[in-house]
């Protein structure tokens, strides 16, 4: 992967031209695990609308006067059962669905809340032991299975792929999820769309992107390097 540093000295510099580069409609979610207040408030100074959060007790921070109104937040980590009834509160969309378990408990606490929850389906579509997400071939029983959910919706697919910056390794694993999107629209189940393929981290955006992305989610080159959790 190229340097973070060949898009720019500062966050308002790397953000403002991944923007520049990204082609309508491909939409930026910026990455802000373990990054300050500070930090994200830059990167929407310089244009970024759309913040991702894999951790609740992250977002609380995050979601200052400043910052809260002002995007639209997703929630893009592990999602355990009994944070649920949070993240629907909190986020307008949850990237990261791959069981019935948790389809069913943010269809249970959105209408508490009385919410529709949009969401996205996981997929593994590298088939890793380590990932979460579902296998290319469970993922349109699943929709089949939540659609009739009626404080849930979703509205497309996500996926990580392969920690490689190798577009050979990359392209089949997202190419399998755009034709998963493109089958389960074909469909037209109601209450269920495909308007979303999150695709594409900072090591992989452009490939994801040819394949059809329309939502990359970008940390490591808006921000730089992680610092190491805790620090
Ligand atoms: C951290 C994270 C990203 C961004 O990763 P970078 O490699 O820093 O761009 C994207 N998606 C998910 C689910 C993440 O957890």
């Amino acid at each position: 992967m190229k340097n973070y540093l060949d898009f720019g000295k500062s966050i308002r510099e790397r953000t403002a031209r991944i923007l520049a580069m990204l082609p309508p409609p491909v939409q930026l979610v910026a990455a802000v695990k373990s990054r300050t207040r500070a930090e994200v408030q830059e990167a929407m100074e310089a244009g970024v609308t759309i913040l991702g959060e894999n951790y609740l007790q992250e977002t609380a921070v995050h979601s200052c006067p400043e910052t809260k109104h002002r995007a639209r937040w997703h929630f893009i980590g592990n999602l355990q059962r009994n944070k649920v009834k949070r993240a629907v509160q909190m986020f307008d969309l949850i990237e990261t669905v791959d069981s019935l378990k948790i389809a069913t408990e943010i269809d249970r606490r959105a209408g508490e809340e009385d919410k529709i929850m949009e969401v996205l389906v996981e997929v593994n579509s590298g088939r890793e032991p380590q990932k979460s997400g579902l296998l290319p071939e469970e993922v349109i029983g699943f929709v089949a299975a939540v659609a009739d959910h009626r404080h849930l919706r979703i509205r497309g697919l996500m996926t990580m792929g392969p920690n490689t910056d190798n577009p050979a390794e990359l392209k089949p694993c997202f190419a399998c999820v755009r034709e998963l999107a493109e089958r389960i629209k074909a469909q037209a189940i109601p209450g269920v769309t495909m308007e979303y393929l999150s695709m594409g981290m900072s090591h992989s955006w452009e490939t994801a992107v040819a394949e059809g992305a329309n939502l990359v989610r970008l940390g490591t080159l808006l921000f730089g390097p992680r610092p190491a959790r805790g620090a």
